[in-house]
C-alpha cells in the first residue's frame, strides 16, 4: 500500500517505475495525403513516384491495403491487384510539416519527446502522472489530441 505522500505525488496511478509512449502513425504519408484532399477518403490511394515512371509504393491507405498492395511493392504489382488504385505522388515537404506539428502536439505531453522517425516518435511519461488519472487514458488523450490536430491544412509547400 503507498503512502499518502507517494500517493498524492502520482506515483501508484501506474504500476510501471517508469513509463515510455511509442506513438507510430498509420499509413503515414497516405493519411496526410487524404487529409490534405478530403475527396480521396475511402479510396485505395497509393503514395508512389510520379505516375508516368516506374516507381514503387511508398504508403497504401487502409482500402488499397485491402487489395493487398503493401509499402515497398512496384507500382505494376500494386496496379495489377487494384486496377483502379489512385497514385498520389509523394509530397515529403508536406510530410514534414505534419511531422513536426505532431511532436509540437507530443510536447504538449511531456517534456521529453524523441523523434524515432517521421511518423514515430517515443513520448517520457514518467513524471506526468499527475496529469492523467491512468496511463491508459493518457494514450487515450494523445490520440484523439493528434488525430483531431491532423484536421487542419497547411499550406502544401
Ligand atoms: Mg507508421
Amino acid at each position: 500500500m503507498l503512502d499518502r505522500r507517494t500517493r498524492r505525488a502520482g506515483v501508484g496511478k501506474t504500476p510501471y517505475e517508469r513509463l515510455v509512449f511509442h506513438v507510430d502513425m498509420d499509413a503515414f504519408f497516405a493519411s496526410v495525403e487524404v487529409m490534405c484532399r478530403p475527396k480521396l477518403r475511402g479510396l485505395p490511394v497509393i503514395v508512389c513516384g510520379k505516375p508516368t515512371t516506374r516507381s514503387v509504393v511508398a504508403a497504401a491507405s487502409y482500402p488499397a491495403r485491402k487489395y493487398g498492395i503493401r509499402s515497398g511493392m512496384s507500382t505494376v504489382e500494386a496496379f495489377n491487384l487494384c486496377p483502379h488504385a489512385v497514385p498520389v505522388e509523394g509530397n515529403p515537404g508536406q510530410y514534414i510539416y505534419v511531422s513536426l506539428e505532431l511532436l509540437r502536439i507530443y510536447k504538449e505531453f511531456s517534456t521529453i519527446v524523441e523523434p524515432y522517425s517521421i511518423d514515430e516518435a517515443f513520448i517520457e511519461m514518467t513524471g506526468t502522472e499527475w496529469t492523467w488519472d491512468n496511463c491508459e487514458e493518457a494514450g487515450r488523450q494523445i490520440k484523439a489530441r493528434t488525430c483531431t490536430s491532423a484536421s487542419p491544412i497547411s499550406p502544401r509547400p
